[in-house]
């Protein structure tokens, strides 16, 4: 049977808890166990698909089709194994599902109420994700923090949960502990306040992980387990650290995962976990030995957020190849002037990321013929893919007008076109070209040879597709389509013969890049930047 491991959080939001909730899972799966890990986010949003990056940063895709909160993104980083659509559940959802129980019949005149109902629907959904999968442990992140009207229901469940389960359920609160500097003190207060708020919900937690810029002295842990009414030693500390990757090691340091294991009756045998390959991509990630110049271009750069997936790609090829890359985000609206093009000078390579709209679309554009005129590795994903066929359309093929009919619904040269099965869809929740696709890679392609293989499979999250109406001018005059989806004809990679990588996908690699398999793409893409650096 399963053990359930509810991870929570109190004072203030954005203290990591995915990261805590990925660490946690990191440690019993590098002790043998089989772990999964999956975040209710308390919103009324069926899912984040629909939200706008600046809200709750990028949305995450999973291999089949879900599009999700970003931590999913830490948890596959960090355990290197899929996530799936049950991984991730909102209120929006849970409201559905009820709700539709509701039309059908399925209450039979009962009055549908938050408890049981909506508690009951939660608890479903936690407790589903063992059903085909035999899990040890199950990991659940609750989003936001408690004391938020949002959350009730949550920790509700939660409670109603340790009381069926007892021993198999446990639950880690996270926390901040606060270092007043005119005091020249760590407080303590918030912390209690917090834990009050989860035990005014009847649950009592069974850890405390706190955040903190300073080394919790023992004097600190004592004082918050007697007024947290827990064990001394289920008092972790969470000390801020120069790279997210560095937390598992942390947390096995002040030993988070034996705790776990006492806590839930598992007897946690003296050996360690085995984390040699992650230890050894630390120190590789802190011990470069070269450096790239990476530009991103991106219009939601103002919020590093809205490109995890990209920048920790990077830190995972980074390390592989012991180079540091210095990424620069840069706002696809300034490339549309001068002087914002100056930016590009001296970089080894340029990015164009993924988006929507047509706001910092010329800017793309500009940097693209940059990169392209100068010879600077460039790999484009999904609208930057987009944005290289239209710049090579508009400057090479000489059609000045060709756009994407995202943009310019009424351009005569839609050389990236909706797609027929998308032309009848109404309303923009998961209507998109989601999940995984199978996709032919071209011999001797740049693709070819950064993934060795003549079939991948990549994620996608688009409704527009390369006109291939276009194709054949295109291939003669120099960009060739090096990656084709067969079944439906569509052209998932676009590359220039002459120049040393220039590299356009439809698909998004970023999503599948972990610490243990860092993506191919990723790599030849920092090759070649480091071979421009030489
Ligand atoms: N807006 C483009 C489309 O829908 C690209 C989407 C993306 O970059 N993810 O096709």
């Amino acid at each position: 049977m399963a053990k359930y491991i509810f991870v929570t959080g109190g004072v203030t939001s954005s203290l990591g808890k995915g990261i805590i909730s990925a660490s946690i899972g990191k440690l019993l799966q590098a002790r043998g166990y089989k772990i999964t890990i999956q975040k209710l986010d308390p919103y009324i949003n069926v899912d984040p698909g629909t939200l706008n990056p600046y809200e709750h940063g990028e949305c995450y895709v999973t291999e089949d089709g879900a599009e999700t909160d970003l931590d999913l993104g830490h948890y596959e980083r960090f355990i290197g194994g899929p996530t799936s659509q049950g991984n991730n559940v909102t209120t929006g959802a849970i409201y559905r599902s009820v709700i539709n129980k509701e039309r059908r019949g399925d209450y039979l005149g009962e009055t549908v109420q938050v408890i049981p109902h909506i508690t009951d629907e939660i608890k479903r959904r936690v407790k589903v994700l063992n059903n085909k999968n035999n899990y040890d442990f199950i990991i659940t992140e609750i989003g936001g923090t408690v004391g938020d009207i949002e959350s009730l229901p949550y920790v509700e469940a939660v409670r109603q949960l340790k009381w069926e389960m007892g021993q198999d359920c446990i639950v880690i609160h996270l926390t901040l502990v606060p270092f007043l500097a005119a005091a020249g003190e760590l407080k303590t207060k918030p912390t209690q306040h917090s834990v009050k708020e989860l035990q005014q919900s009847g649950v009592q937690p069974d850890v405390i992980v706190c955040r903190t810029e300073r080394k919790l002295h023992d004097s600190v842990k004592d004082k918050i387990a007697r007024f947290c009414n827990i064990e001394r030693n289920c008092v972790i500390e969470s000390i801020d650290a120069s790279t997210i990757y560095e937390v598992p090691l942390l947390m096995q340091k002040e030993g988070l995962d034996k705790v776990v294991l006492k806590k839930l009756n598992m007897l946690a045998s003296d050996e360690e976990p085995n984390l040699d390959r992650w230890k050894n991509f630390l120190y590789k990630l802190k011990n470069p030995k070269r450096k790239v110049d990476i530009g991103l271009v991106g219009k939601y750069v103002e919020l590093k957020d809205a490109y995890k997936s990209i920048m920790e790609a990077f830190v995972h090829v980074g390390a592989e190849n012991q180079c540091k890359v210095r990424l620069s985000l840069l706002k696809a609206e300034d490339m549309e002037h001068e002087e914002g093009l100056e930016e590009l000078k001296g970089l080894d390579g340029i990015l164009v990321a993924p988006g929507f709209g047509s706001r910092g679309i010329e800017g793309k554009i500009n940097a693209i013929q940059f990169a392209r005129e100068n010879k600077v590795p460039f790999l484009g994903i999904c609208l930057g893919m987009q944005c290289a066929v239209i710049e090579y359309a508009r400057n090479v093929l000489g059609y000045a007008k060709a756009n994407s009919s995202e943009m310019d619904s009424k351009t005569n040269f839609p050389v990236i076109d909706i797609m027929e099965n998308q032309k009848e869809v109404t309303g923009k929740g998961g209507t998109m070209r989601l999940g995984a696709y199978v996709c032919n890679v071209k011999k001797g392609s740049k693709l070819f040879d950064a993934y060795q293989r003549t079939e991948i499979k990549e994620r996608h999250r688009h409704r527009y597709e390369f006109n291939n109406k276009y194709l054949s001018e295109f291939e003669k005059h120099g960009m060739v389509a090096t990656g084709m989806y067969k079944k439906d004809s569509l052209v998932e990679a676009v590359e220039l013969l002459d120049h040393p990588w220039f590299v356009g996908v439809q698909f998004h690699p970023e999503y599948s890049s972990t610490v243990v398999n860092p993506h191919p793409l990723f790599t030849g893409f920092v090759k070649a930047a480091m071979q421009k650096n030489r």
